[in-house]
């Protein structure tokens, strides 16, 4: 198969990304080495927006089960927590030299530009980056959904979801050894499976909007520059591909 030429590319980087494995909060070298990633893939000729997720900080669920803040306010807490890593990574491409814009779903004025789909398309094509943050100013959904949702307005050759882990497993590869990571999975075997990698709701989107998603590992370096180059990384999933195992596979059938 061809190697994919995707030129718009929408990027859902994990909040887990902007500091150290295994801790919370921000670590600036982390946020650097994320941000020279993407100025890479930038230099190929792309565009690029960037989905921010704010795990590292707050994840709505999780916070809302240990006491008693509720579900909705844990979850704007957590869109704001987007905001404040959307911020981090702005400084960070701009120190690298490239122009970018944060915009935010939820309004803050005072930092960033509201989301208007027009205005992103336009920085876009002016050669900025558009860091897209404040998820979907929605609670109740993750930023996943946010970054399904968005590469669909923008009209997104691929989402990219760059991730902790190296892609989609059979089973949980710390739980299980005779665990296989998927090279390929179509959306359908995807949701009937149950993975927990990425959100059925954003799954199912994606699969309704034709918009095929790559899920791979954003600690590897060069990761992020191969899956936007279409070079076989982690787990690719479309319509019209079936579960293919292995480590080195390409994306093969489609
Ligand atoms: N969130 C939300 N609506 C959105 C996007 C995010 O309510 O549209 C909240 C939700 O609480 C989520 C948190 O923001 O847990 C941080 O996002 P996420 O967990 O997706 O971050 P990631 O896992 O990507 O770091």
């Amino acid at each position: 198969m061809e190697p994919k030429n995707y030129q718009r590319i929408v990027v859902k980087i994990s909040g887990e990304a902007f500091c150290r494995e295994g801790n919370f909060g921000i670590d600036p070298g982390e946020v650097a080495r994320i941000a020279k990633e993407i100025v890479e893939v930038y230099k190929l000729g792309k565009e690029l927006a960037i989905v921010v997720g704010g795990g590292n900080i707050v994840r709505g669920a999780m916070l809302s089960n240990l006491g008693n803040i509720h579900r909705s306010t844990a979850d704007y807490m957590g869109m704001l927590a987007t905001i404040i890593n959307s911020l981090a990574l702005q400084e960070a491409i701009e120190f690298l030299g490239v122009e970018t814009r944060v915009l935010s779903a939820l309004d803050v004025k005072a930092a960033a530009e509201p989301f208007i789909r027009r205005r992103a398309l336009r920085h876009l094509q002016k050669g900025r980056i558009v860091i897209l943050a404040g998820g979907t100013g929605n609670p109740f959904v993750t930023t996943d959904t946010a970054a399904a949702l968005r590469a669909s307005e923008l009209n997104a050759d691929i989402l990219m979801k760059a991730t902790k882990v190296d892609g989609v497993f059979t089973d949980d590869p710390k739980k299980n050894p005779e665990a296989q990571i998927l090279t390929q999975i179509s959306y359908m075997e995807f949701l009937n499976q149950h993975y927990k990698v990425m959100d059925a709701t954003a799954i199912t989107m994606c699969m309704e909007n034709h918009l095929p998603i790559v899920i791979f590992n954003i600690h590897k370096d060069g990761n992020l520059k191969k899956a936007a180059q279409g070079e076989a990384v982690g787990t690719y999933i479309g319509s019209e591909v079936s579960m293919a195992f292995g480590k080195e596979n390409s994306y093969g059938s489609e």
